[in-house]
C-alpha cells in the first residue's frame, strides 16, 4: 500500500511522467509478498490475462512509454466504469471500490 501510494504521488506532482506499460508484474508489485521471482504467484490470478484485456481495450502496446496524463486520458475514454467489475474480477482493489468510483468521476490521479 505504501509502494502504491508512492507512485499515485508521483504520477500527481508530475503529470507528464512517462509510464511505460509492461505485462506481468510492475512497479505496484515491488514490495507485494506475491511477486515471487518477478512473477505474480497469487492463487487465482493471471496477471497477464488482465493486463492484455487492458492492453487491448486501451489499443496501446505492450513497451510503449507514454505521458501518464496521456494514458489516463485513454483509459477514461474506453474504459467505462461499470466494465471494470469484468475486467478486473477477482482483483482485491477492484473490492474496495477505488477504481469504479474514481473512474466514474475522473479524477482518481489528479
Ligand atoms: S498480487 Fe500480483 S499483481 Fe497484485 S501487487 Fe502482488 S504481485 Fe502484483
Amino acid at each position: 500500500m505504501e509502494n502504491m501510494q508512492g507512485i499515485v504521488d508521483r504520477i500527481r506532482e508530475n503529470p507528464s511522467i512517462e509510464i511505460e506499460v509492461v505485462d506481468g508484474v510492475d512497479d505496484i508489485c515491488l514490495r507485494c509478498p506475491h511477486n515471487v521471482e518477478n512473477r505474480c504467484s497469487r492463487p487465482g490470478r493471471n496477471i497477464e490475462e488482465f493486463d492484455q484485456e487492458i492492453v487491448d481495450r486501451l489499443k496501446i502496446d505492450i513497451g510503449r512509454e507514454i505521458e501518464s496524463k496521456s494514458l489516463f486520458s485513454l483509459v477514461e475514454e474506453r474504459i467505462q466504469p461499470e466494465e471494470l467489475s469484468i475486467i478486473c474480477k477477482g482483483c482485491e482493489w477492484l473490492e474496495m471500490g477505488f477504481c469504479e468510483e474514481g473512474l466514474r468521476k475522473k479524477n482518481w490521479w489528479k
